[in-house]
Parts: structure tokens; C-alpha cells; sequence
């Protein structure tokens, strides 16, 4: 008997038919003997749906009354799965957020799970019961509900994963596993059958949506057996794995297959970009610029600085979550006479494409290719970032499919026939 955290996704869970198939799964699990605790996500497009319920009803909305809103989706879905595993014979019933608790921080929209309760939890899988739990939600001090950000169910999942020392954490989605790269932009991204921690946890940060970022972070801490697989599609690999195993460095054999140079590519388009022309060029500058947008808590990814023009002034170019943008331009418009720019411009039509890899280590070379690809195909970049194992580019937003397919085959990562995702 082993203990099995299920997470199913939006389009997993979206209408009866799904949570029909995601119960009959579930009950395999039961079957077998296991102990089975299901995180689930809201139907597909229902999280999208409210929060433009809230922006509807006030742009400045509360964000506390904002999670009450968003997380109800969560509970439509984990009620009809506890019925229609009840209609089953399995005996199951819903634990929302609050009942358990998941307590989390108060940082209403992106709060972070602080402890997770399983005393009722673990005495009711102990009888056999499912338990049924809506991902994405939790509750912090003074009772209020919060959410845990976009995707967040995947870091319940590996949440309650951790907390229940489960033997398992399967997260089910609409695609077959972990790819290397989104395979609906490019069918003939490959499917990997393991991944490092590290290097998913870099995958998903630069926009590889299939994890949430947290869920990643959280699982390399706490030890997690993640496994992403798909909800409709039993089918195993040529090597006979199902899905894609997220593993610990030393579970990779050198010299394999899977040590790859790089693992794969993402894309992300949730950045803006911001210049400001003409910032005096001496010591201290830079500072009076990022201070005030981090006291607003606003995060800064990409930076560039240009040479320093002649009359002693410089032009620097940044990057900011394009939800934030209109936020930082009011700081930034407001520090002006600090900082002593002449003009801010700013883009919203700008992609980053990011190419992620432990191989990037020990391997010269993998920037200056990305660099060549992208100008054999004339596409221009706006600003770089590199990290251990990562090169990211800011492009215009028009060249991302055909960055990422380029990209992809630069670097030898095309299969030789489509994936069917
Ligand atoms: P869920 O609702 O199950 O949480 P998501 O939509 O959040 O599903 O994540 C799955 C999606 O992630 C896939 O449909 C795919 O388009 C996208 N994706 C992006 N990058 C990758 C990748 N490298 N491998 C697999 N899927 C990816
Ligand atoms: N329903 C939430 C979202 O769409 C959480 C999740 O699905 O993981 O972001
Ligand atoms: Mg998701």
C-alpha cells in the first residue's frame, strides 16, 4: 500500500465527463490499495472567468475579497468529484482550504503555504477515504481565504504531497509529460522521460507553464516524487515510461541520453519592457531606480545598462511583470527628480525566449549559437540575461513561435516525428 497524491488540471476537470474519467482513475488508485488524497484545479477557463469579474467590478478591487471570488472555482470542482466518486461506490468527501487548514501567508494572490494540517486529513485517508481537496486556495491568519497564484494547485499538490510524507505526487495535465519545449508550438518538441529538479525549476521560472514554478522549488526542498502525466492518454514511451519523472541530479547516469546539453526552451509573455533615457552616468544612479520599484514589490528581471554617452548620461533598459507596468511607471515617474532621466519609453509587444540547460556548465559556445539562429532568421534582440544554466533573450513578440521552433532545432532538439499533444 503506498500513499498517492493525485493533482488533475483545469482541462482535466473541465464539465461531468472529465470528472468522470479523473473518478474512474482516482478509483484505480483505491483499488489498488492505496491511500489517495486528489488536489483539483477549477473547470479550464473558470479562474479567467472571475478574475475578470473582479477587474470588472472595480479595477481596484480588494484583493482579499479577489480570493474569495477566485478560489470558489476549486470548490465547484472538488464537490462534484467527491459526488461522482460517492455515485461510484468510493467513499470520498472535500476538504476545502479552510476545513483543513492550509494556512498560508497573507499575501492575498500569491500566498505561500506556512503549514498544512493532517491530523482529520491523515485519520481519514487512514479509513479509506478519498479526500478530495481544491488546489490554489488556503486560508492565513484572521480567517480570510487566499490564493496561491496562477497554477498554484500544483504547489498544493506537492504541498499536501510533502505534509502527508506520500509516496507520490502524479500531477495529471492535457499533455503527456514534461517536453522539451511547449509542444503545441512546436510538434516536434520531444518528451523527456526524466528532468532534474534544477533544471525544471529553471524551465518553469523562464514560462514553461505545464509546472508551477513554486511546485518545483517546494518538491526539490521537501524531497517529492513528482510525476506529470497525462489525464487521457494511458500510452507509455519507447523506452516504456509514462510521463516524466521529476528526479534529484544524481539519478541522471552520466553519459546518458537524458544528460542532455540542453534540456529544453520556454517562452514568456508576461514581461514589459522599460527604458529610461538618459540617466545620469555616475555612482548611485542605478540604485535610485530599482530601490523605490522594489520597495513597491515590484520584480525587475532583465536589465541592460548602455555605454554612457558622451554629455555623461546612460540609457537603461529593464523588464517588469507587464501586470506591474502601470504601477512602475507611476514610481518611476514619481522618483524622476531623484533619478534625473529625461524620458521613460515603454513596450508591451516583447517576448523572452530562454534556452535552459546543465550542460551549459561545463559547454562554451551555447549562447553564441542562440545569438546565430535567432540573427540568421533577422530577429532582433532587445536585451540578455544569462544565469548557471540558462541564456534568456527579450524579442519582439511577433518572432516567438518562430524563435522557439528555430531555436529548438539549433540546438538538436527536434524529434523525428510530431508529438501528438
Ligand atoms: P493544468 O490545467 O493541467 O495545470 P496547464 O495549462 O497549467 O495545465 O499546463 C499544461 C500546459 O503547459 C500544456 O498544455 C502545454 O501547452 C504547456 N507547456 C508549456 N511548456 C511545456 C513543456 N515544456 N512541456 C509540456 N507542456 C508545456
Ligand atoms: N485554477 C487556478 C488557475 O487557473 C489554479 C490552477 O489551475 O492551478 O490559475
Ligand atoms: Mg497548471
Amino acid at each position: 500500500m503506498a500513499r498517492i497524491v493525485m493533482k488533475f488540471g483545469g482541462t482535466s476537470m473541465a464539465g461531468i465527463e472529465r470528472i468522470r474519467n479523473v473518478a474512474n482513475r482516482v478509483k484505480q488508485e483505491v483499488d489498488a490499495g492505496n491511500q489517495v488524497a486528489v488536489v483539483v484545479s477549477a473547470m479550464a477557463g473558470e479562474t479567467d472567468r472571475l478574475v475578470n469579474f473582479c477587474r470588472e467590478a472595480s479595477p481596484l478591487y480588494d484583493p482579499r475579497e479577489y480570493d474569495v471570488v477566485v478560489a470558489s472555482g476549486e470548490q465547484v470542482t472538488s464537490g462534484l468529484l467527491a459526488i461522482v466518486l460517492q455515485s461510484m461506490g468510493v467513499n470520498a468527501r472535500s476538504w476545502l482550504g479552510w476545513q483543513l487548514p492550509i494556512r498560508t501567508s497573507d499575501a492575498h494572490a500569491s500566498a505561500r503555504i506556512a503549514t498544512i494540517d493532517t491530523e482529520a486529513l491523515g485519520a481519514a485517508l487512514a479509513t479509506g477515504e478519498v479526500a478530495v481537496i481544491p488546489g490554489f486556495q488556503g486560508m492565513a491568519d484572521g480567517d480570510r481565504i487566499t490564493t496561491l497564484g496562477r497554477g498554484g494547485s500544483d504547489t498544493s499538490a506537492v504541498a499536501v504531497a510533502a505534509a502527508m510524507k506520500a509516496d507520490r505526487c502524479d500531477i495529471y495535465t492535457d499533455v503527456d509529460g514534461v517536453y522539451t519545449t511547449d509542444p503545441r508550438i512546436v510538434p516536434r518538441a520531444r518528451k523527456l522521460s526524466r528532468v532534474t529538479y534544477e533544471e525544471m525549476l529553471e524551465l518553469a521560472s523562464v514560462g514553461a507553464k505545464v509546472l508551477q514554478t513554486r511546485s518545483v522549488g517546494l518538491a526539490m526542498k521537501e524531497k517529492v516524487r513528482v510525476r506529470v502525466l497525462s489525464s487521457f492518454d494511458d500510452s507509455r514511451d519507447e523506452d516504456g515510461y509514462r510521463g516524466t519523472l521529476i528526479v534529484g541530479d544524481d539519478e541522471i547516469e552520466e553519459g546518458s541520453m537524458e544528460r542532455q546539453l540542453i534540456t529544453g526552451i520556454a517562452h514568456d509573455k508576461n514581461e514589459a519592457k522599460v527604458t529610461l533615457v538618459a540617466v545620469p552616468d555616475r555612482p548611485g544612479a542605478v540604485a535610485t531606480i530599482f530601490t523605490p520599484l522594489a520597495d513597491a514589490s515590484i520584480n525587475v528581471d532583465m536589465i541592460v545598462q548602455n555605454i554612457a554617452h558622451e554629455t555623461g548620461s546612460t540609457d537603461v533598459t529593464f523588464t517588469v511583470p507587464k501586470a506591474e507596468l502601470t504601477r512602475a511607471l507611476d514610481v518611476l515617474e514619481k522618483q524622476k527628480p531623484t533619478i534625473g532621466f529625461e524620458r521613460v519609453l515603454h513596450a508591451t509587444n516583447v517576448c523572452k525566449v530562454s534556452v535552459v540547460g546543465v550542460g551549459m556548465r561545463s559547454h562554451a559556445g551555447v549562447a553564441a549559437t542562440m545569438f546565430k539562429a535567432l540573427a540568421d532568421r533577422g530577429i532582433n534582440i532587445q536585451a540578455i540575461t544569462t544565469s548557471e544554466i540558462k541564456v534568456s533573450v527579450l524579442i519582439e513578440d511577433d518572432y516567438t513561435e518562430l524563435a522557439v521552433r528555430v531555436l529548438h532545432t539549433a540546438y538538436g532538439l527536434d524529434a523525428e516525428e510530431e508529438a501528438d499533444a
